[in-house]
């Protein structure tokens, strides 16, 4: 069925992106594979060709636009071209609501401009070792001292957490007031008792920079808190949650769409018993599930991103788009490499990099289970 979500700018950006991909990343990702980590540099040329912050108000150097069709584009251009070493989701889909809508006037002129230019990276730091998918459990804490907060704990599993020059800390502000009691604070490069641990070594995403963060009395000025003092830190994070799934859900997608065209032309091309394995019915069946249920996917997706973009994307509704595209990518993964037999299974085949790249899909963001605990709690019970 016709994809009839973008017009015809995003059509162009995406020429603007897959220009990008060939010429900055894609010859160069292996390295940062065996490297661990891509380059700061590359987020800077990033930042030249309007990569990030298209909902960064123009007056503080962004686009000024608000809508997420641009932010699906560079994500399905990164997915297509396994580059997953490049942590800039989490800078755009992630980070900038938090950086555009809580912020003061202040810290707008201090951070937008190097956020949409790609000279300051950011993370968000929420998982600690003892709490993941129970955010309330953190322990983490802040504690207000005149114009500063004590900030103490340690985080891990951070995206971008090597390279990040903003962090944004969820802490806890008042222990005894549980979800009420939570604050976001955003630390920075520098900052005397900031440090972040090891690379952490991942099963796949190898160019990711992926750190535990340690925070031993950092000071971090009243100015670094995002929002008022209210300790609804937990509520905004809820708040946020749904676009950072949803941009999961379209790296789902556009990941399955991917090795099913690759394993469409694999499979047209090997012989077994005198055959193309295509025309076996096995290959065919199996083939023709996933891509029915790829493209129902696509469109449930799509119609959120429209959702979204019309602020109505709910919670749950992001929470089924997460869990099913990315129990679909594994699964679908799982079944295409099956089908290039031993070759799939080889670093050189790029399913055998899909496969390792997309396992943890279905955990970060929110555990398929969670999502799941989360639809369940809407009927009521
Ligand atoms: C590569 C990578 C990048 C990440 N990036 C970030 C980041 O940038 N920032 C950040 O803050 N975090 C990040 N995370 C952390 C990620 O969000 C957590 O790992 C995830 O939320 C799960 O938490 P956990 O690992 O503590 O697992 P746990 O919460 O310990 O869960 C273990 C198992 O128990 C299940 N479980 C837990 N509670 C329930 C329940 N109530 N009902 C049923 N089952 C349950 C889970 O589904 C899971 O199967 C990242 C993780 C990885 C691996």
């Amino acid at each position: 069925m016709r994809r009839d979500l973008f017009d015809e700018e995003h059509l162009l950006f995406r020429e603007t992106v897959r220009e990008f991909m060939a010429r900055e990343v894609v010859p160069h990702h292996a390295r940062w594979e065996k490297d661990g980590i891509v380059p700061r540099e590359v987020w800077k040329k990033a930042g030249e060709v309007g990569m990030f912050g298209f909902s960064v108000p123009e007056e503080y150097g962004g686009a000024g636009i608000t809508d997420f069709r641009y932010n699906a584009v560079i994500v399905e251009e990164i997915i297509r071209n396994g580059a997953s070493g490049l942590g800039f989701s989490l800078h755009n889909d992630v980070v900038a609501p938090y950086l555009v809508d809580l912020t003061d006037e202040e810290q707008k002129r201090r951070w937008l401009p190097g956020f949409a230019s790609g000279e300051l990276i950011t993370a968000i730091a929420m998982t600690e070792p003892g709490a993941g998918s129970d955010l309330q459990g953190i322990r983490t804490t802040a504690v207000r001292e005149g114009d500063h907060y004590l900030l103490n704990g340690q985080k891990t599993f951070i995206t971008n957490g090597v390279n990040a020059d903003l962090v944004i800390v969820v802490a806890k502000t008042d222990p005894a007031a549980g979800a009420r009691g939570t604050t976001l604070l955003v630390v920075e490069r520098g900052m005397d008792g900031f440090g972040h641990g090891r690379n952490l070594d991942k099963v796949g995403m190898k160019a990711q920079d992926t750190a535990e963060l340690f925070f031993e009395n950092v000071r971090v000025p009243v100015a670094n808190r995002l929002g008022p003092e209210d300790g609804r830190g937990f509520f905004q994070l809820m708040d946020n949650l749904p676009q950072e799934r949803l941009s999961i859900a379209v790296a789902a997608v556009a990941a399955a769409e991917t090795v099913l065209e690759q394993t469409i032309e694999y499979c047209k091309g090997r012989q077994a018993f005198g055959r193309n394995i295509g025309s076996f019915q096995n290959t065919r069946f199996v083939l023709a599930e996933l891509a029915t249920e790829t493209e129902i996917a696509r469109h449930y997706v799509d119609k959120c991103i429209v959702a979204l973009n019309a602020g109505e994307l709910t919670v749950v509704d992001a929470a089924k788009a997460k869990w099913w595209t990315t129990e679909l990518q594994t699964k679908l993964i799982d079944r295409c490499l099956q089908l290039h037999g031993g070759y799939g299974y080889m670093n050189e085949y790029p399913v055998a990099k899909a496969w390792l790249d997309s396992r943890v899909q279905t955990i970060y963001g929110g555990t398929t289970e969670i999502m799941k605990e989360i639809i369940g709690r809407s009927f009521g019970f």
